[in-house]
């Protein structure tokens, strides 16, 4: 943040305000478990700024949640929505807990829960909430349920991601994937390079990873390296997704299909690839494993997955990093419109919803590269001044206190 408001030359009074998230709550959920006994989790919202409209971000259910994380994503949240273009501030949330260990009615009770708990400063035209790292259209509904029965109105627009049938948006589960696909269809064409000479390495395969690795294949990308939290498989002649999915479906694990070799989780990111699609969560590219990393493209779809020194070293390196907060904006840009779709009680044709993502992230693409000209700086650098020029913008005009 800091080098792009210097290469800027941010007002330093906005970068003051902007280094700091406007309010956190933490709140403790008792809950009723399965076999009788009572655990009390705890959980946070956290709203940066609302500068450019309503908070908006995600909420995680993690074991490591923890509320310096959570502000952290709450900023980038504002940065992601402002470089994205769609009038929205930035909040995240998240629950300390292991979902993986959990049965669907105690997810059940432990969502409704935070929504009871967190209630007063969320709403369709205040925060509204969205999936995360292992949530899901399903936690969306019962979200959507409690807050409506809890203000005694029909409100689909208090969450976005929700499933098709009770107000979510045609496209908004393959958003995030689709975005960084238009994305780097877009960088090839500009490059001169051809989909079909390129392969790619796609670490995690939860919702963006997965649709990551479809969409790339249908692009004539060879799929060569794919992993989840278990382990990955690689296989330098390139993979079926669809075998994988299969696999992944009914036994739980990319490992267990036979497309390639097992490798270890971490080891994937050092395999040979053109493209390295980073979808598993932060901090997975650092000083321990940065020299090794072959790729000469990184699409980071999950947030933060390379840590400082590695992006530094990495930029010094000539690999290119298309960041973050550019990389996978398309999931918020589709809860946009899912909101936008809630407010007016009318719903799109999924054509409609991707030629709008589409134009739409290839503008913030396109306004990136111009600053990143500009200011002769790093892709990320760039998004980060595409992004503060919007705030910095919206606060002159509203004023600062
Ligand atoms: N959690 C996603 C993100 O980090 C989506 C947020 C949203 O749709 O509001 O961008």
């Amino acid at each position: 943040m800091q080098k792009a408001a210097q290469c800027m030359d941010l007002d330093p009074e906005i970068l003051e305000i902007l280094s700091h998230t406007q309010k956190s709550l933490i709140v403790s959920l008792p809950i009723r478990m399965d076999d009788g006994s009572l655990k009390v989790f705890e959980g946070y919202r956290v709203q940066h700024s609302e500068l450019r409209g309503p908070f908006k971000g995600g909420f995680r259910y993690f074991p490591e949640v923890n509320l310096d994380e959570i502000k952290a994503l709450a900023t980038e949240m504002s940065l992601k929505c402002s470089v994205a273009g769609i009038p929205y501030g930035g909040a995240k949330g998240g629950i300390k807990c292991n979902p993986k260990a959990m049965s669907q009615g105690e997810l059940e009770r432990l969502t409704r829960k935070y929504v009871q708990a967190i209630y007063q400063i969320i709403g369709p035209e205040h925060d509204i909430p969205a999936p995360d790292m292992y949530t899901n259209p399903q936690i969306m509904a019962w979200f959507m349920d409690e807050y409506s029965k809890l203000s005694n109105r029909h409100q689909p627009g208090v969450v976005t991601g929700k499933p098709i049938e009770v107000g979510g948006s045609l496209g908004r589960n393959t958003a995030t994937a689709q975005g960084g696909a238009y994305i780097l269809e877009e960088y090839m064409k500009q490059n001169n390079l051809k989909p079909e000479a390129m392969t790619v390495v796609v670490q995690g395969f939860g919702n963006a990873g997965q649709y990551a690795t479809e969409l790339l294949h249908e692009m004539n990308c060879t799929i060569v390296g794919v992993s989840d939290s278990k382990g990955g498989i690689y296989n330098a002649k390139g993979m079926d997704p669809n075998a994988i999915i299969k696999i992944k479906k009914e036994k739980g694990s990319v490992i267990k299909s036979s497309e390639g070799e097992v490798v270890d989780a971490q080891k994937i990111l050092e395999k040979p690839c053109d493209i390295l699609v980073l979808a598993a969560m932060e901090n997975q590219v650092n000083e321990a494993n940065m020299k090794n990393v072959k790729a000469k493209l990184i699409l980071e779809l999950a947030n933060g997955p390379v840590n400082g020194e590695a992006d530094a070293y990495l930029e010094k390196k000539g690999v290119v990093i298309i960041p973050d907060i550019l990389a996978n904006s398309g999931g918020v840009t589709v809860s946009y419109f899912e909101w936008v779709q809630n407010q007016q009680a009318y719903y799109w044709t999924l054509e409609e919803v991707q030629m709008k993502l589409k134009r739409g992230i290839n503008e913030a693409f396109q306004r990136t590269l111009k600053f990143q000209k500009d200011f002769d700086c790093s892709m990320r650098e760039a998004a980060y001044v595409s992004a503060f020029d919007r705030l910095e913008k919206a606060m002159k005009l509203r004023g600062r206190q």
